[in-house]
Order: C-alpha cells, then structure tokens, then sequence
C-alpha cells in the first residue's frame, strides 16, 4: 500500500491504549513515562489523538470535557496536551491533537479539490494514511514520539486510529514502535486483583490486529507478582511487560513510581535505545528534586468559578501548584460557586488568603464573581483575575469607583451604555462559532517600576484565548481614578494593577498554560507570596494586639 512513510526518520514511537474504562489516567502514565526518557536525555515529545468529530476542543463545554488548553499557535485543544507539556516542559503546536474532525475535513476538502480525482475516498486508505502522516509529522525532529489514543479499546470512534497503527507497526521497523496498553486491576469483595478485564481488553485489541508490548494495570496499591504472572500469562507478554500504576495522590508523583517499577528501562531496552541514555547518576533529577521539596503550611485560595470541576480549571489548579512548590507551602484550592455568594459560600470567600477568578464565557454568575473581586479590592485580599477575572475587574471599578453604575461587558450586557469591555474590533463582524477568537501567544509590552514588571523578568509572551476587550475610551478615566494598565500591546489593555492594594493583577492573557513544576508563571508566584505576606501580617497584629 503507498504511504508517504520514510523510514530514514529514524524516531520511536510509544502508543498508548487505554482498556476497561476511561478516566484512568493513561494520559499521566504517558507523560510520565516520557519525562523519565527525557531525563534520561532523549528529545520526547507527544500525539493526543481524540477519537470525536469536533475539529478541535474550541467549541466543547468544559463541565463535560474539562478546560480547553490553549497552545502557543492557538490551538484550543484537549487539557492532556496540557499535562504533557507541563510533565515534558515542551510547547506543542496544534498538531499534536489529531481528531476525527481534523482528519476528516482534511480528507473531504481534497475530495472536493479533485486530489483524488477517480478514486472513491474510504477510511481505508485514506483517513488511516492522513492520521499515520500526521503522526510522523508531528514526530519528525524528536527522538521519541509518545501517541496517546483517547478512549478506550472497543469504542467505534476509535477504530480508525486503530487501524492507522495497526498498518504502522506493520511499516516500522519492529524495535521502533512498542504498543502500551493501560487498564483497570480492580479488587473483589475478598481483596483480590482481577485480572479479567485486562484480559478482555487485550483480547479486543487482539482482534483488531494489535498485540501490546507493555501492560500496565491501574490499580488502588502494585499489583501482586501473582497478578503480574497471570496477565502475562493470559496476555501474551513477558512477566516483567507487567507494571503497576497504583494510585498515588500527588499525579506529579507518577514520574517516580513508574521509575521505580522500571518502566523506563524497559521501554529504553526495548526501543534497542538503552545504549544511548544517560548513565543513571547523569540523568536530569530536577523534577524528582522539585516535586518532593519541602514544604510546610498551606495557603487556601478562593477560586470563584461557575462549574465545581477540577477539571474545568485544571491548568489553574496546576499553575497554583507550582507557585506553592516555588514557595515552599501547599495550596488548598476552595471552591466558590460564584451563584451561591449567598448560599454559604460567602464564607468561603471571607476565609481565604486571596482571591483568583479564572476565565469563562456567558453570564452566568457573573454578579457573584464581580461582589467577589470588590471584596478582595476593599479588603486588601490578593486578587489575581484571569481572562474574564481581568475583564470583570475592570467592570467592578468603572462600577464601584468611577460611578458607572451601568458598566458592564457587551459580551454580558449587549445593552449597556458604559460597555468597559467590548468587541475586539477586528473581531466584531464575525459571528461563526470557533475560531473566532484572539487566540494564542502575542508578546506584551510591560510598564516599567509596577508590579507586572517586578513579576516579569524578562519578555512577556502569553497565550489568549479571548473576544473582548477594554474598551479604548474609558482608559483615561479609569486610569486617573487610580487603575493601572501596565501590560499593553498598542492600545490593547493586557494587565491591570491597582498601586495602592497589595496585589491586585489582572491579565487579560492566561498566564496558566505557560505555567510549569520549577518555573511557576510569575502572576501567580505572586499571588501566592502576597498571601503569605497578609498572613503573616495577621500574625503579627495578632501578636500585638
Ligand atoms: N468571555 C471573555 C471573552 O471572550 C473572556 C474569555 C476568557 O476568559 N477566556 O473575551
């Protein structure tokens, strides 16, 4: 069959599969594993392969599928890339999430340009030949490409994708590709691992032409040496393919429990690789060092959202936690339902060292979120706002400080007559959904001697993700009235501050994404070391009191 493989590419691919349920982490044990090949000083990058018909993440609902991630290109795509560039401390480009949507459209489109002229256009070959190229695309340059097929084994939506690495295995070179299955070991009543999902797993894999190389069971604690016999056994593999993935209850943790269960040198021997790595005691320890420093105390931060989903707001949770690790001290996440200020979550919000009000699109809890951010603005609470947290913080002061009682977003109020927030010119006659929106990594010019400029050190390059914007005619008043713009590109406004508050930043840009184990986005080192400066302030007036 024709392919435009080249074999003289020379990279090792890891697929991974993921059996019996979804949700188990295949993602995590991925990265995971690709960070230790990293460290051992191979150039590892990563394929999410989503088995849906959207084109990308851009459109979907973060309560059913989390946060959309948003890459340095504009990608809006699935929140695993994320992981993987947080685990691997890579950027990734669009390309790096295959879906059924991208590969389809693709086809259909030369379909429509006559590329095929004659032929009749079929899943075999032309979809399976469009995902294997962008495969190797996307794996070209790197020594080590890990492809993560989400879904599990069985699922139709998969079975193109399938298929594709069906015929890819076949193409490579066999020490080139190793096939990673990762499923579910439950527990019966009487405490033993079950092995019979795994086994019917590997069974339907091996129905459609796939034989794993590697198993990994997902397990509450290791997986017994009995248990490890029996899926080798049942499964075709040796007794060492057979690792455990137990639950662990830090996911920057994974790393190091795969390096204890050798994983790594058995993907390593496997791939014929094992003679390039790094010696052990060369390898790069840094994340080891990082993810198990000390840390003492913790600090709670308000998050002021709509939807009570870890998930939704995954790359924030991260991006606090790298900031604690920065400083020293865990950071306990309180959620605050921005529609239920009045509930009793008020008193969540009272509790907290600061305040953080993430992105989001639509009206729905917005007064909460806006009661929330004048709150921390005349209590002297740490306030970062994000995206929509920038745009509402705008929005409370033109309201609260500058008298205009009527201020709102035009995204939330098309009919206010202060619209403090409007369409992005260029944006305004274009109403198709997707893709319509300011999007990706643009450079921000910052004011010197502010706090944006204490935080950055060095260039401000942020990804976006956003319609709105402040609008250009109110930023004199707002300005003279004591908020500070102190991020700009042009007369766009991208961070605000307020001199007089402690810390008080917004940005109009997600600083998040960009946010990495060891190298903490700045807005929120911020946050966090305000907050702990305020405690340590309520300490001392305690004391003296
Ligand atoms: N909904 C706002 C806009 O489109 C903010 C977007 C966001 O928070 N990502 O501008």
């Amino acid at each position: 069959m024709p392919t435009d493989y080249d074999p003289s590419l020379g990279n090792k691919f890891i697929f991974v599969t993921g059996g019996v349920m979804s949700g188990l982490g295949k993602g995590i044990t991925a990265a995971s594993t690709g960070r230790l090949l990293a460290n051992a000083g191979f150039d590892v990058t990563a394929v999410k392969i989503d088995p849906y018909l959207n084109v990308d993440a851009g459109t979907m609902n973060p309560f059913q599928h989390g946060e959309v991630y948003v890459l340095k290109d504009g990608g809006e795509v699935d929140l695993d890339l994320g992981n993987y560039e947080r685990f691997l401390d890579i950027d990734m480009t669009s390309d790096h999430n295959i879906t059924t949507g991208k590969t389809f459209q693709h086809v259909i489109q030369k379909e429509r340009d006559g590329d095929y002229l004659g032929k009749t256009v079929q899943i075999i070959p032309h979809i399976t030949d469009d995902i294997k190229r962008r495969i190797r695309e996307a794996a070209a340059g790197h020594d080590i490409c890990i492809v993560e097929i989400g879904g599990t084994v069985g699922d139709i939506e998969g079975m193109a994708f399938l298929e594709a690495i069906r015929q890819f295995v076949h193409e490579q070179p066999a020490d080139d590709v190793l096939l990673t299955h990762v499923t579910l070991v439950p527990y019966s009543k009487n405490g033993e691992q079950k092995t019979k999902p795994t086994q019917h797993s590997v069974k339907e894999l091996r129905s459609i032409g796939l034989q794993p190389d590697i198993l990994v069971g997902r397990c509450d604690d290791r997986l017994y040496p009995e248990t490890k016999e029996k899926i080798a056994l049942f499964c075709d593999v040796p007794t060492d393919a057979v690792f455990s993935n137990p639950d662990v209850e830090d996911i920057y943790h994974v790393p190091l429990m795969v390096e204890d269960e050798g994983l790594d040198e058995y993907v390593m021997d496997q791939l014929g690789i094992a003679g390039d790595a790094l010696a052990p005691s060369e390898r790069d320890n840094s994340w080891r060092e990082i993810v198990t420093g000390d840390v003492e105390g913790a600090v709670d931060i308000a998050l002021v959202g709509k939807y009570e989903l870890e998930d939704a707001y995954l790359s924030v949770h991260e991006a606090l936690k790298h900031a604690g690790l920065e400083h020293g001290v865990d950071v306990n996440v309180e959620w605050v339902n921005a529609e239920e200020l009045d509930a009793g979550h008020r008193e969540r919000l009272e509790a907290a060292d600061g305040v953080v009000v993430p992105g989001g699109f639509g009206s729905r809890g917005t007064e909460g979120k806006i009661e929330a951010i004048r709150y921390a603005r005349e209590n002297n609470v740490p306030y970062l706002g994000l995206c929509l947290g920038f745009q509402l913080a705008v929005v409370e002061y033109a309201r609260s400080v500058l008298g205009l009682s009527t201020a709102h977003s035009a995204e939330l109020d098309e009919h206010t007559p202060n619209p403090v927030i409007d369409l992005l010119p260029d944006q305004a006659d274009i109403d198709e959904m997707g893709g319509t929106m300011r999007l990706g990594s643009y450079e921000t010019e910052i004011e010197p001697e502010t706090l944006a400029d204490e935080l950055y050190d060095g260039p401000c390059i942020e990804r976006h993700r956003h319609r709105y914007e402040v609008n250009p005619n109110y930023i004199a008043q707002m300005e003279e009235n004591g908020l500070r713009f102190s991020g700009r590109v042009g007369n766009r406004m991208e961070i605000l501050e307020l001199p007089e508050h402690p810390f008080f930043l917004g940005t109009q840009f997600h600083p998040e994404f960009r946010s990495r184990p060891g190298r903490a986005s700045p807005p929120f080192v911020g946050l966090i070391e305000a907050t702990l400066e305020r405690r340590e302030t309520i300490l001392q007036e305690g004391v003296s009191n």
